[in-house]
């Protein structure tokens, strides 16, 4: 019997998501023979909307194709390849994006994870306008390279006027792990090149409206928020749910690089959370934009993409 821990292990070949992993398109193209194609070249994916007074634009960073075994770990592969099949999705890979959040808000200009460092981010940045220099504050989720690739790439800070909110459980795991463990130690270096590094923890307000919630197992300290704007709400959950079919309607499955079964419970409690207070949820590697709402199915949930109000 394949148990889920050697299933999961089968996945360490990829390294932490986002770090080996997470070479973006330009510069895989730039490590093989194989001429660019339109893909290789800078796309601009950004989808701007309100929620209440603050304005949120979901930018694309990047993307990937996991292999199937990434959307569940502790499940026969049959199952996988059943459920996408049923959702007519293909069955020889996942595509995965990468994106993340830029919330203007009164004099804040809050950064939600920075992406892969190598990705659309910058690029779709300087097209919209929005100078690295006007970000005021860099929240961080959890130490996965392709959400904090993105900070410091090359050792220099790239958003060198903002406070880097970095989850303090998360920051407690480093401490430990650094050394062992490849991605912990490039989150590290990446936190020690940025600088006002600051942590944060389950239920603080980094600025006004807008607040850490825990949702740990994805890794030791992952965190979710929630934006509020007068009576709008979005949950922005991370990687607490990684894939529209997989994980609405099985909370209970495991990604691939969930640290711990505890991220089970976690997703079940948040996805709860936004059906019951009917908020949009926005996570970061659902299809872009990944916004949407969130329903009770049965024992577990459905998604509904809903990109265009809050
Ligand atoms: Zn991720």
């Amino acid at each position: 019997m394949t148990t889920p821990l050697s299933r999961r292990a089968a996945l360490k070949g990829l390294g932490a998501f986002g770090v080996a992993a997470a070479l973006p398109t330009a510069a895989r193209a730039a490590t093989s023979d194989t001429p660019p194609t339109a893909a290789d070249h800078h796309t601009v994916s950004a989808h701007t909307f309100a929620v209440g007074g603050a304005t949120v634009t979901v930018i694309r960073d990047a993307g990937f194709v996991l292999p199937l075994s990434a959307v569940g770990t502790n499940v026969a592969p049959e199952a996988v390849t059943a459920l996408l099949e049923s959702h007519g999705l293909p069955t020889d890979g996942v595509p995965t994006d990468v994106s993340v959040l830029l919330i203007r808000a009164g004099e804040e200009t809050v950064l939600v994870d920075t992406g892969t460092g190598g990705g659309d981010l910058m690029g779709t940045m300087r097209a919209l306008g929005i100078a690295p220099e006007a970000v005021t504050r860099v929240a961080i989720s959890h130490f996965h390279g392709d959400h904090i690739g993105g900070l410091a790439p090359g050792g220099t800070p790239a958003f060198p006027n903002a406070s880097v909110h970095f989850p303090a459980p998360e920051m407690a795991f480093l401490d430990a792990a650094a050394g062992d463990n490849e991605g912990a130690s490039a989150a590290k270096a990446a936190l020690q090149s940025a600088s006002n590094v600051q942590t944060y923890a389950d239920g603080d307000e980094l600025v006004p409206g807008f607040t850490a919630v825990a949702a740990h197992g994805h890794t030791p300290g992952h965190m979710a928020f929630v934006l509020a704007s007068g009576e709008a709400r979005l949950m922005i959950v991370s990687d607490a749910v990684a894939h529209p079919a997989a994980f609405f309607a099985h909370p209970e499955w495991l990604f691939g690089f969930d640290m711990d079964a505890q991220a089970a419970t976690t997703r079940r409690q948040l996805l709860g959370r936004a059906a019951d207070e009917r908020v949009h949820l926005f996570a970061s590697h659902m299809p872009f934009p990944g916004i949407g709402r969130v329903g009770r199915d049965g024992g577990g949930f459905r998604f509904t993409p809903a990109p265009y109000a809050a």
